[in-house]
């Protein structure tokens, strides 16, 4: 395969993740106003720019009004088509042999204030990690770990949009209900058991119509795109109030997502088989099966979590690795999500954001949250600098990271998704 070689320097370095097969979207602030952008190199590329200097004369009105909307929400309404349209008009303008080597269309990330890229109409998040569960289960219930539903139903609960905030933005400790062990009555309380949740989401870009499924096949005609999610999650509050309807305000606090949108365009290369089904365990129920979804719906997406205490940032150290997994272990593909959130009629609006539910593979070396990694606490884990940790601490810092890379094709990346903790409103 013949790598496509940008203008922009950067964009050609092997080590970049924004190449000219990456092109992520995103929403970036420029004179005090929302402004949509392509990462490119250690770029970006003004999209309203490229409408006001005559550059994208070539697409459809509503594209380039789509280009000088506030968020990507007016783009992804319009179906996959139009996001690739824009997104080839941008590999055009970048392209070594473009003529529009015009450095007004560019602005540097370095320094670059990065927005919600999206207005979130709702969240649904999925609990698709079979290892996960699995690990989690044994913590409640050694003996039945996984639910017997598991392997049919995708499981998920709806998450709150409005708490959604992008990168960067420092997370409140909250407060809630704790059941300590012991005592006969819960107190409100700071919760002493905050935890991070390494997830991939994706973004439905067309809508669905109420009433009508979206058939698995069809699945990729509604997803714009992908993005890190950081689900903070207060377990303590969590462990009292999830009996009978599921997570709730251990949740809702707070959701962190990466600010660049990763194109299922540029995720084409890295598609894989879904997980291959151990032998015994029942295949999907029809709705949830599709050929071209078995064969090629699950993302070798490598993911990370990194954790940067107080302490290590003032001794000037670098953040300690937790995690790296693929979002290929999932036990259910993205298609397969859609499918079934949509199987009862329940409609898609444009931005609706759906998370994969933790990432964690079959080793120890992949278990994507603390809850895992300490087994509820009783097992601190011990970081290089001596620090020990249970849950997070306030002042510490998770940063996720997410890239795909193969042999013959440059490797892109989701950027990061950041999230330092604030002590609790006294
Ligand atoms: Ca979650």
């Amino acid at each position: 395969m013949t790598v496509q070689r940008s203008w922009i320097a950067e964009a050609n370095d092997p080590a970049t993740g924004f190449p000219l097969a990456n092109l992520p979207f995103g929403v970036f602030l420029r004179a005090h106003d929302r402004h949509l952008g392509i990462a490119i190199g250690d770029s970006i590329l003004d999209l309203r720019a490229c409408v006001d200097l005559g550059y994208f004369d070539q697409l459809p009105q509503r594209l380039r009004d789509a280009c000088w909307q506030p968020t990507l929400n007016n783009l992804m309404s319009q179906g996959r088509a139009a996001s690739r349209a824009v997104r080839e008009a941008a590999m055009q303008i970048l392209a070594e042999n473009s003529a529009a080597r015009d450095n007004r269309l560019l602005i540097p990330q370095a320094g670059a204030s990065m927005l919600l890229p999206v207005e979130v109409p709702d969240y649904t998040d999925f609990y698709a990690s079979i290892h996960h569960a699995t690990r989690v289960g044994r913590l409640f219930r050694p003996d039945n770990p996984l639910l017997p539903n598991y392997k049919y139903v995708p499981i998920g609960y709806h998450g709150r949009a409005s708490s959604i905030v992008v990168s960067g933005t420092p997370i409140r400790r909250p407060s809630g209900q704790l059941k300590l062990p012991d005592v006969p009555a819960p107190v409100f309380a700071p919760t002493r058991s905050l935890d991070y949740e390494l997830e991939a989401g994706f973004l439905i870009g067309q809508g669905s119509t109420h009433g009508e499924p979206v058939p698995i096949d069809q699945a990729d005609d509604h997803i714009f795109g992908f993005c890190l999610v950081n689900d903070w999650s207060a377990r303590d509050i969590q462990s009292w109030e999830y009996q009978p309807l599921g997570p709730f305000l251990a949740k809702s606090f707070a959701t962190t997502i990466s600010p660049w949108i990763v194109t299922l365009d540029a995720l084409e290369p890295f598609r894989v088989p879904g997980l291959e089904r151990p032998a015994g365990d029942p295949g999907p129920l029809p709705y949830l099966a599709g050929e071209a979804d078995r064969t090629r719906g699950a993302f070798d997406i490598q993911m990370e979590v990194y954790l940067h205490t107080l302490q290590m940032r003032a001794a000037n150290k670098p953040p300690v690795r937790l995690s790296h997994s693929s979002l290929r272990h999932l036990y259910w593909t993205p298609a397969q999500m859609l499918a079934h959130h949509t199987s009862n009629g329940c409609p898609m609006r444009p931005g609706d954001l759906l998370a994969s539910g933790t990432v964690s593979g079959p080793e120890d070396s992949s278990r994507g949250c603390l809850l895992e990694i300490t087994e509820r606490g009783a097992k601190p884990l011990t970081l290089p600098d001596g620090e020990v940790r249970t849950f997070l601490e306030d002042g510490d810092e998770v940063i996720l990271r997410a890239w795909c890379e193969k042999p013959g094709h440059p490797r892109i990346s989701f950027g990061e998704c950041r999230g330092a903790i604030l002590p609790a409103s006294s």
